[in-house]
Formats: C-alpha cells, structure tokens, sequence
C-alpha cells in the first residue's frame, strides 16, 4: 500500500457534516438577505427579482414597491437608464456586456438624502455561458465620501492663506522641498525662485490704514499670480513677503517674470487708490543640485536684500549673476 492510500484509508470516508449543506435558491437568498449590503438581482430583461432587506435599509426602497419593476425604477439607476441609455445604466450594461463591474454611484435615498453607492454587479451565466440575469451587491459609502471631502477641505485651509487666497508658508515649504526632490531625480532638471517684498509696506499701512494696507497684499497677490502659468505656486512667504516657485524655469527667464511683476506692481493699487503706486523689490535664485530648502531660501533672501540695499523697486539675481536690465 502506497503512503497516500494509507493515509487515506486512515482518513476514512469523507464526514457530511464537514460539506456544505446543500441550499436551495429560497435558503441562499434568506441568508444573503441579513447581510449589511444591498442585494440586487434582475432576470434577464432587466426586472428586479430580488431587493433585499439590506436594500432597503440603504436605500429606503422597499422590495414590495421594487419586486417585478424594472430596474430603472431602482435607486441603483439614472433615470436616464428608463429611456435605454446604457452609460447610465450599470446592471443593464453588466447584462449586454456579460462581464463584472464595479461602479461609484451618487444616487438618492428615498428621503433625497444622496447616497454614495460602491456597487459591484455580475452577469448571472448559465453553464453555457448565456445570461440569465445579473446581481448587484452594493454598499453606502457615503459617510466616508463626506469624511474625504471633509478632509480635502481641512487641507486646502490649512495650506491656504485666508487674506491672499493664496498658498501659505506650510504649502510653499512643501512645494519647494517636492521640486527639490524632482532635482535630485531627474538629470536636467532646473527651477527657479522669486521672493518679493512690498516697498516701505509699514508707511502704507501707517499713511492710509490697516484696512487698505490688506486690500494692497491681495491686489499684489492677484498680479503675481497673473504673471504666472498654472503650475507655478504663488504663495505668502510672511507679512508682505511673496514666494513664488518656478518649475523649469532656468534663471534667465526667471528674472524677465520678476522683471514683469516688479513693472506692473505700482498698478496694483486698490481701486480708486491710484495715487499710492506700491512698489516691490524683488530676489531671484535659481536651485542647484546640493541645496537644500534652507540654502535656496537663503540665497534668494540675499538678493531681495541687495535689492532693497540698492534703492529697492528693483530686481536681483543670485550674488555671483548679473542683474536684468530694467524694463
Ligand atoms: P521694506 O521696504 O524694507 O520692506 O520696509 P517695510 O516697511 O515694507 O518692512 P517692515 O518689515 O518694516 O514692515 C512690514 C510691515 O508689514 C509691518 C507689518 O505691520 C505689515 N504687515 C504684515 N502683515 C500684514 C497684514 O496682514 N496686513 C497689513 N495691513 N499689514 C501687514
Ligand atoms: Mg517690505
Ligand atoms: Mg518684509
């Protein structure tokens, strides 16, 4: 006798008690019926058969008032699906394509609360192969769709700068350190920096008022970013201190865009305030491969310095670069 025949035999017969009893369609569908999930089934022309108690608890839809109604009449469908728009309609997309799909749906409950719905819907194949039908299982995740965009709202106030709209240092820090890493990673790659201070901003807030020193950070705010394409990050480094970061943009031009924002800030005035002609001066750097955030901030803080050192309203490269011509 062969190892496996004893052991075998010393196994004995295979114990019924150890299968899985045999359930008829009514006994299966009883026990899908107390899971959590919603449970929907239709035959093959797209009539609900099946609307469990988990669906009806999820959707408020009771199985009485969906049984042997058309699935567009279900909270799983648009009300689209009713006029045979297929795109809106995942179960009878799952019936003529005979393939599973999972989907994201914003439906209703039958209140009008909206109801975020993971649905997973399989083909019901007969063994060859032809469709008898199709059975959704689906969840509500609405409560965690509320609590994504919960946070999504938190992290854009706590990156955000509420008088500037504009982004705040925790974001500009951020930023600087992922172009940073960019450099480190890909060979070629270059950004640049400007940093830019208001002009003697104490004598507007002390000549005209706190009130209207606010109304010039968010006029200069908006020019800056006017001056920018949509990947660039405009951000307030500080009081009226502006950073703005520039991916692949190499020195050169970085100083022509600073050039652009200091020529147009005396425009930037309030409206009807003409009169108090702002001026900026303005650093510019461009990052090299060993800094750090510490060192590009520092370099860039040194050119804004120069610039106000020599007479300010003007625009400074890195020590070591000349400076741009004025426009
Ligand atoms: P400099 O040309 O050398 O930059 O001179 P400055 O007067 O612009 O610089 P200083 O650092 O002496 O003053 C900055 C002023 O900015 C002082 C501060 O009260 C003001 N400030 C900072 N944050 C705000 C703000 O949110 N609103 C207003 N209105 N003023 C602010
Ligand atoms: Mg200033
Ligand atoms: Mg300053």
């Amino acid at each position: 006798m062969s190892r496996s025949d004893s052991a075998a035999s010393s196994l004995g017969p295979p114990d019924d008690s150890s299968r899985i009893p045999p359930l008829d369609a009514d006994s299966l569908l009883r026990l899908l019926d107390q899971l959590a999930e919603g449970l929907c089934i239709v035959d093959p022309g797209g009539r609900i058969i099946h609307w469990s108690s988990g669906a009806e608890s999820i959707t408020g839809y009771t199985a009485e008032q969906l049984t042997g109604r058309s699935c567009h009449h279900s909270p799983l469908c648009d009300t689209a699906c009713g006029a045979g728009d297929l795109s809106a309609c995942p179960i009878l997309r799952a019936l003529n394509a005979g393939t599973p799909s999972v989907a994201r749906l914003f439906r209703h409950h039958q209140t009008g609360r909206t109801l975020v719905l993971e649905v997973q819907i399989l083909p019901l194949l007969d063994s060859h192969g032809r469709g008898q039908g199709a059975v959704a299982f689906f969840r509500d995740t609405s409560a965690t769709a509320e609590l994504e965009m919960a946070c999504g709202h938190l992290r854009a106030l706590a990156e955000t700068d509420p008088l500037t709209g504009l982004a705040n240092r925790r974001h500009l820090d951020a930023a600087i350190q992922g172009q940073l890493d960019q450099l480190d990673h890909c060979p070629g790659y270059r950004f640049s920096v400007i940093l830019a201070d208001l002009d003697h901003f104490k004598q507007i807030n002390d000549t005209w008022g706190h009130g209207i020193g606010d109304q010039v950070l968010q006029s200069f705010a908006r020019a800056l970013k006017a001056q920018c394409r949509p990947g660039d990050t405009v951000g307030r480094f500080g009081g009226e201190e502006f950073l703005i970061i520039l991916p692949g943009v190499r020195l050169a031009d970085a100083l022509e865009i600073a050039e652009r924002m200091r020529a147009i800030t005396p425009l930037t005035a309030p409206p009807g305030l003409l009169a108090l002609r702002p001026s900026a001066s303005f650093g510019v750097a461009e990052a090299r491969p060993t800094d750090t955030p510490g060192h590009l901030l520092r370099r860039v803080d040194a050119a804004l310095y120069r610039a106000k050192r020599q007479g300010r309203q003007r625009v400074e490269p890195q020590s070591g670069e000349q400076s741009p011509p004025a426009a």
